[in-house]
C-alpha cells in the first residue's frame, strides 16, 4: 500500500479542457440551423439524436461518450434525444442486458424524448418496404449458399459475380420473402438481398444481405419472425422512422454511409411522399487506455470469470465504473476533454481519474480510515487525567465546502495509524513517525515515540507514544522559555481504538497493465491473448481495516448522492465508495481513486 504525502486536501487537474471551441458536429449543426436544412422547429426538432444501443451486453465507457455526445447534442440545441435498442439480432440478446443499459442511461443523466424504442417494434414497416423494393426490382431472393455468396462477392482488386437468382421476377422473390417469413426454410437456405452493383469498389453495395432466415425466438416478438433484418438495412430505417435529423455513429460506419442513403433512396422513389432522410455523422471512437471496449471481449472476461460480473468495480463498464465510485459527472468531464473529432486515437485514462478527482474533491466529505492498522499506546495519558477518558474533537467534513459542516472524532489512550507511517530506522526526510520523532495526529495531539514492541518474528506489533496536552487540536504548542516555537512537519491520520469499526475495504487498480491491451497479437491458436495484460494486482482486499465510527452511519448529509452512492475521501488515501456488498455490520468500500496518479510517467511506480 502506497501512503502519499502527508495531507492533501486539494487534487489539481492539469490535463483539464482549454478553452471552449465547437466541435465539427456542432458546426455541423450549426450550419444546419443557418440553412433550415431540417425545416423551422415545428413538427420536427432541428435537432433530433438517438442512442440506439444493442442489448448484447452491458454499455461500456464508449457508450457513455456516445451517450453525453448525442443528449448533449439535443440538450444544447434545444431538441430530443431518443434511446432506442437495436435489437434486430435475437440469437444475442438478453433482457438482462436492456435493463441494465436502461439503468445506466438513467444514471448518466440523459433524459430521453418519451417511451424507449425498439428496433422490433418497427419489423413490419421494414418488411413493407423490402416488399417494396423487390416490387420496383431492387431486391431479390437469393437461393445461393452462404458460401457460395462468400465467394462471389470478389474482393477489393476483383468485381464480384452476379448471382444467378438475381433477375428472377419480382413475382418470384414477393412469394418466396413471404415464405421465408412463415417459417417454411431453414436457417441460412436463402436471403433477401439488394440489387445494386456487385461491381462497386465499395464492398458494402455489393448487393447487400438485407434479411436471412433465423428461427429463432426474440425477447420482445416472440416466434413470430423467422426472418431478421440485418444491421445496415434496419439502421438507417430506424433513424428515418424517428424523425432523426443527425445520426452520430463511430468511423467503422463511414464506408456503410453510401449504403444507407442508397436504402432511403430507393424506398423513396416513385414515392409520393418520401420518408424522411436522416444525417449520418461519423466521429471518432473513445478508446481509453489501459481498457478494452468491446462488448465482445468484455463477455469473455465475464464468462471466464476473470472478474466478478459486468458490473465488477474493474470493469470498464458504466455499471463498474458507477460501482467503483465514478459518478456522472466524472464521465461527463471525460467525455467533453476527450473531444469530438474524426482522428482514431486512444485516450489517457488518466483523464477520466483527474476528473472524478476534481469532482469529488470538492463534493465529497473527507473521513479518516486506517487500512494498515498498528496499535499506538498513549503511554502518559493517565498523567493528565482519567486514563480511560475519551476527548473530542472537531474535524471539518470538507475543507472545500463550509457547507458541509463537521464531525465529531473521539480520542483516547489507544489509536491504530498506518503501520507504514512508522519506521524503525527512518530516513532523514520521512515526515512521519519514528523513535523519538514527532508527528501532528490530525485534529488531535502532536505524540512522540518513545518505545515500540516487535513479536518473536520481528514484526512490530505496538507503537508507544507521549502526547502534548498543550497541542490539543492538533494546535502548535506555545513558545518555550526562550520564545522558541516547536515545529512538527509531518500530520497523519488515526482511528480511536475504543471506537473504530472494522471494514473491508478493496483496493481497485486498472484491470490491465498494457497501455494498449486490445492490441496484444492474438497466440499461436489464434486466442485472445489481451488476457495476458491482465493486472495480477487489480484488486488487493484488505479485510481489516479500521473506519472512524462515522464511516458506519449514514447521516442524512451523507445521503447527499443523488444516486444513493456513499462516497468519501479517506485522508491521505483517496477516493472510496461504499459498495453494493456493504450492510450496517459488514462494511465494504471500493477505492475509486487514489488521491495522485500513480501511473503518470515519473511518478514513481
Ligand atoms: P462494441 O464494439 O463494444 O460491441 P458497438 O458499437 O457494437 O460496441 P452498440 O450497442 O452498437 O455497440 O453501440 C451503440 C452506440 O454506441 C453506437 O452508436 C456506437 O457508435 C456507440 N459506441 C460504441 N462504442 C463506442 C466508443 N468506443 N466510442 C464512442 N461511441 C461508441
Ligand atoms: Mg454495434
Amino acid at each position: 500500500m502506497h501512503l502519499s504525502s502527508p495531507m492533501p486536501d486539494t487534487n489539481t487537474n492539469p490535463d483539464e479542457p482549454k478553452a471552449e471551441s465547437r466541435n465539427f458536429i456542432e458546426q455541423i449543426v450549426d450550419a444546419d440551423i443557418a440553412s433550415g436544412k431540417w425545416g423551422d422547429a415545428g413538427d420536427r426538432s432541428v435537432v433530433a439524436t438517438r442512442f440506439p444501443p444493442e442489448p448484447n451486453g452491458y454499455l461500456h465507457i464508449g457508450h457513455a461518450k456516445s451517450i453525453c455526445l448525442n443528449s448533449g447534442l439535443a440538450e444544447q440545441f434545444g431538441g430530443t434525444f431518443k434511446l432506442r435498442f437495436d435489437d434486430t439480432n435475437p440469437a444475442k440478446e438478453e433482457q438482462e442486458y436492456v435493463d441494465s443499459i436502461i439503468g445506466d442511461v438513467e444514471w448518466l443523466g440523459a433524459r430521453w424524448e418519451g417511451e424507449v424504442r425498439f428496433a422490433s417494434d418497427y419489423f413490419g414497416q421494414f418488411y413493407e418496404w423490402a416488399r417494396d423494393l423487390i416490387a420496383k426490382g431492387l431486391a431479390y431472393v437469393d437461393e445461393q449458399s452462404p458460401e457460395q455468396i462468400r465467394n462471389n462477392r470478389g474482393n477489393v482488386t476483383e468485381p464480384g459475380v452476379n448471382s444467378p437468382f438475381r433477375d428472377r421476377p419480382a413475382a418470384e422473390s414477393l412469394d418466396l420473402f413471404a415464405r421465408m417469413k412463415a417459417g417454411e426454410f431453414e436457417d441460412g437456405s436463402m436471403v433477401l438481398r439488394a440489387k445494386i452493383d456487385m461491381a462497386s469498389p465499395n464492398m458494402n453495395l455489393r448487393d447487400p444481405v438485407m434479411y436471412r432466415v433465423l428461427n429463432a425466438h426474440h425477447h420482445r416478438t416472440g416466434d413470430t419472425w423467422h426472418i431478421y433484418p440485418m444491421y445496415d438495412w434496419a439502421h438507417g430505417l430506424e433513424d428515418s422512422i424517428e424523425g432523426i435529423t443527425h445520426s452520430i455513429c463511430t468511423l467503422e460506419f463511414e464506408n456503410h454511409r453510401p449504403l444507407y442513403d442508397w436504402f432511403i433512396d430507393a424506398i423513396n422513389k416513385d414515392r409520393g411522399e418520401p420518408i424522411h432522410h436522416p444525417q449520418q455523422i461519423e466521429f471518432a471512437r473513445l478508446e481509453p487506455t489501459y481498457i478494452i471496449t468491446s462488448k465482445r471481449s468484455l463477455k469473455l472476461l465475464v464468462d471466464e470469470n476473470h472478474v466478478t460480473g459486468w458490473d465488477d468495480p474493474r470493469m470498464p463498464t458504466i455499471s463498474g465504473l458507477r460501482r467503483r465510485g465514478f459518478t456522472p459527472e466524472s464521465f461527463r468531464s471525460f467525455a467533453k476533454a476527450t473531444g469530438v473529432t474524426k482522428y482514431k486515437g486512444s485516450h489517457d485514462i488518466g483523464l477520466l481519474e483527474a476528473a472524478v478527482r476534481d469532482h469529488l474533491n470538492t463534493e465529497a466529505p473527507r473521513r479518516m480510515a486506517v487500512l494498515d492498522p498498528i496499535k499506538v499506546v498513549i503511554t502518559n495519558w493517565g498523567e493528565h487525567g482519567d486514563e480511560s477518558r475519551i476527548e473530542e474533537f472537531n474535524a471539518v467534513n470538507n475543507p472545500n465546502n463550509p457547507d458541509d459542516g463537521s464531525r465529531t472524532v473521539t480520542f483516547g489512550k489507544e489509536i491504530y495509524i498506518e503501520r507504514d507511517d512508522f519506521m524503525e530506522d527512518p530516513p532523514k526526510k520521512f515526515f512521519r513517525l519514528g523513535p523519538g520523532r514527532e508527528v501532528r495526529l490530525r485534529y488531535a495531539y502532536w505524540v512522540t515515540c518513545t518505545d515500540f514492541i516487535k513479536d518473536d518474528a520481528g514484526n512490530i506489533t505496538e507503537i508507544h507514544c507521549t502526547y502534548d496536552p498543550q497541542t490539543k487540536g492538533g494546535e502548535n504548542p506555545p513558545p518555550d522559555a526562550e520564545g522558541k516555537v516547536r515545529k512538527v512537519k509531518g500530520t497523519i491520520h488515526w482511528v480511536g481504538a475504543h471506537d473504530a469499526v472494522d471494514a473491508e475495504v478493496r483496493l481497485i487498480d486498472r484491470l490491465f497493465t498494457a497501455e494498449h491491451p486490445a492490441k496484444a497479437p492474438k497466440d499461436d491458436e489464434g486466442g485472445w491473448s489481451f488476457m495476458d495484460n491482465l493486472n495480477p494486482d487489480s484488486m488487493k482486499v484488505v479485510r481489516n481495516a479500521k473506519f472512524e465510527p462515522a464511516l458506519a452511519s449514514r447521516t442524512p448529509s451523507e445521503s447527499a448522492w443523488a444516486d444513493g452512492i456513499r462516497r468519501y475521501q479517506f485522508e491521505r488515501l483517496g477516493y472510496f465508495c461504499e459498495d453494493r456488498d456493504s450492510t450496517q455490520s459488514n462494511l465494504v468500500f471500493n477505492r475509486t481513486v487514489t488521491l495522485r496518479d500513480s501511473w503518470a510517467k515519473n511518478a514513481g511506480k
